[in-house]
């Protein structure tokens, strides 16, 4: 491998100035590797494996079942809830971290579809998007076909037109998974109102990443995941948020002895939880619910270090400085070389994610030059992420997660000069870097 061009003085500085700086300790993060796939899985927070030992061996292998009570596993999903609403502009009381993001998206979408019944029956069309992301799809059209709905998918740009009465429910994802264009949630919400639709948003890839108020937005339901922005772990509980007025009006579907009023009282008939708590289903598994609260505790960390203790807004102003580091830096270190930005420059369309499609031809038939470019850049120890695109209107993409807790403007200079170097000299082509694995 060429030596990559050293890191100019400009961006050293403002990595050594930034207030943020000493969030990356948080962080187990291994040598030699820039993480640009936090959006997908973010990585080990260095208290987690202390917290999950202890967890194992002395809440559970010395408190045994007392640990329910004595450990707090069983106010969990709400105790971790309440400080996920501290990132997503909710009231405590109003979040609980449960289960994954597709049964949560069931249980709300249900929620949605039968208070949009009570409302206004006869109306047939569940709206989304046709890039939304599949398991969202997935949970809709079963919803769908048992309730004889129809899911009409439309690109992000007709959603105004579409909003009509015969719409019952509008989902979508706030921040696109592959493009990272953000939807204006309070805009959507007030149109979705003024139309009569209840709004569902996936948060999957908004928590943690930019500064979000639900409750102030006016939106209805929100869903969203543990183990992306949230630090949480491989499979980490997701969480469910829903506004107030509709929480003791609406029952979801799985309505498991968690949801119920009193779960100790074993009484054969169901009588649902009141508020948040009716979301829940079954017994978590609490040594992921640890580990997720480690994961939030990251976050929470960088409260003290921020103006006015709002950790998601300076979180939010250094993402979009290194994102526009990023983009500036592709664009003129890499010029000519087939990149081009897929994600929108607007800050106020953007999450903290930066993709680009690959315009030159694959190093083999029915190849993928991107994939065969992330793979590179993985064997290089730059990891981002792969998505395929649809042969059509959507191009195959690189991804990088930009993640302003442990990233710094050096990290960013040098994954550019491990692309600018993986491109220009044809390294991608080798054999082995098209290859396809399970996991992209
Ligand atoms: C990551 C992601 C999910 C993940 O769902 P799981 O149930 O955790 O597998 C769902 N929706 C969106 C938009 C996502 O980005």
């Amino acid at each position: 491998m060429t030596a990559l061009t050293a890191c100019p003085a400009e961006l050293r500085r403002l990595d050594a100035e930034d207030p943020l700086r000493s969030l990356r300790e948080l962080f187990e993060l291994p040598q030699g590797v820039i993480y640009l796939d936090g959006n997908s899985l973010g990585p080990l927070p260095r208290a987690a494996p202390q917290r999950v030992a202890d967890a194992v061996s002395r809440q559970w292998g010395q408190g045994l079942i007392r640990s329910w009570n004595s450990a707090g596993w069983f106010d969990m999903p709400q105790r971790l809830g309440d400080k996920i609403a501290t990132l997503v502009g909710a009231d405590p009381g109003e979040v609980v971290a449960t289960d994954s993001t597709s049964i949560n998206l069931y249980k709300v979408l249900s929620a949605a579809l039968h208070g949009a019944e009570r409302d206004h029956p006869g109306r047939k069309i569940l709206l989304s998007e046709r890039s939304n992301f599949p398991t969202d799809l997935y949970i809709a059209q079963s919803l769908c076909a048992q309730r004889g709905l129809t899911l009409k998918l439309i690109e992000p740009e007709e959603i105004d037109g579409a909003l009509n009465v015969e719409v019952a429910v509008l989902m979508l994802t706030h921040v696109n998974y592959r493009t990272g264009a953000m939807h204006d949630m309070a805009e959507v919400n007030r149109k979705a109102r003024l139309a009569g639709a209840l709004t569902v948003w996936d948060l999957a890839h908004s928590a943690g990443a930019v500064p979000l108020e639900l409750k102030a937005s006016g939106a209805d339901f929100a869903v969203g995941c543990g183990y992306k922005f949230l630090n949480g772990g491989p499979g980490a509980p997701a969480f469910v948020w829903i506004h107030p007025r509709h929480s003791e009006q609406l029952s979801q579907p799985l309505s498991g002895w968690w949801s119920h009023a009193a779960p100790f009282a074993f009484t054969p008939e169901y009588q649902p939880a009141k508020g948040i708590t009716r979301y829940l289903c079954g017994t978590q598994p609490i040594l992921s619910m640890v580990a997720l609260d480690a994961g939030l505790d990251t976050l929470l960390a960088a409260r003290d270090l921020a103006p006015a203790g709002q950790p998601m807004v300076a979180l939010r102003a250094k993402s979009l400085a290194l994102s526009d580091c990023f983009i500036q830096l592709v664009e003129q270190h890499c010029q000519g070389l087939g990149l081009r930005l897929i994600t929108p420059r607007n800050h106020k369309q953007r999450g903290s994610e930066v993709s680009w499609a690959l315009d030159v031809p694959a190093a083999v038939p029915s190849g993928s030059s991107a994939y065969a470019v992330m793979q590179a850049l993985i064997a290089r120890g730059v990891i981002g992420d792969f998505r395929a695109g649809d042969g059509d209107a959507q191009p195959d993409i690189l991804r990088f997660g930009i993640t302003p807790m442990y990233l710094r403007f050096a990290d960013i200079w040098n994954a550019v000069e491990h692309l600018r170097q993986v491109l220009q000299g044809g390294e991608w082509q080798r054999p082995e870097f098209a290859r396809k694995q399970a996991v992209t």
